[in-house]
């Protein structure tokens, strides 16, 4: 299972790269960021990743959830936190679910890890997945590097595994990311 130590490392090597050499907000007016109009948006930790915020940061909202009822895999801790941040924060505090947007992971049932866009369905358009927009060499390097360490532990593993399953048994577009 992934430590503390194992978070500090996934942060320290996501801090740098983001997904195009310039400020891809600046195509879209950053609307991944936005809290929605209720303030209903969001996204979950990973199961430890709590150790990486205090719960003191005056730019998020916590919510503890059970993970059965959202749908996790039955190994995954309960609760799972459920995060909403104000649409600003220190980027070097930033989660892992916003440093990997809007690459995800897919495993092939022959055990080939993928880099793809995201395939969830989102409450707006990302114009990045949208228009298939070649993403920087780097950041994809990155998030595979990180995708490497995470799915060492089983629950991250079964979430990706069941997550690709759906995928495919949903014809979802399983798209790997240009760069
Ligand atoms: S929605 Fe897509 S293009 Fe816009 S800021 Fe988020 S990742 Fe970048
Ligand atoms: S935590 Fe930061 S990067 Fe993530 S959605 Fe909020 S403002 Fe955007």
């Amino acid at each position: 299972m992934l430590s503390s130590k194992d978070y500090r490392h996934l942060y320290q090597i996501t801090a740098k790269f983001t997904p195009l050499a310039g400020d891809c907000g600046l195509l879209c007016g950053k609307t991944c960021c936005r809290p929605g109009k209720n303030n209903e948006l969001g996204m979950y930790l990973f199961p430890g990743e709590e150790v990486m915020f205090t719960r003191q940061e005056d730019w998020l909202l916590w919510e503890e959830q059970d993970p059965a009822e959202q749908f996790f895999p039955a190994s995954w801790p309960n609760p799972v936190f459920f995060i909403r941040c104000t649409g600003q924060c220190p980027r070097e505090a930033r989660p892992l679910a916003c440093r990997f947007f809007p690459v995800t992971p897919h495993l092939q049932l022959n055990g080939e890890l993928l880099m793809i866009y995201e395939t969830l369905d989102l409450p707006y358009r990302c114009p990045l997945i949208t228009q298939s927009i070649p993403l920087h060499q780097g950041f994809i390097s990155t998030v595979e590097e990180a995708w490497k360490i995470m799915l060492k532990d089983h629950r991250i593993y079964e979430l990706v595994v069941e997550d690709s399953r759906y995928r495919e048994e949903n014809n979802l577009p399983v798209q790997v990311v240009l760069g």
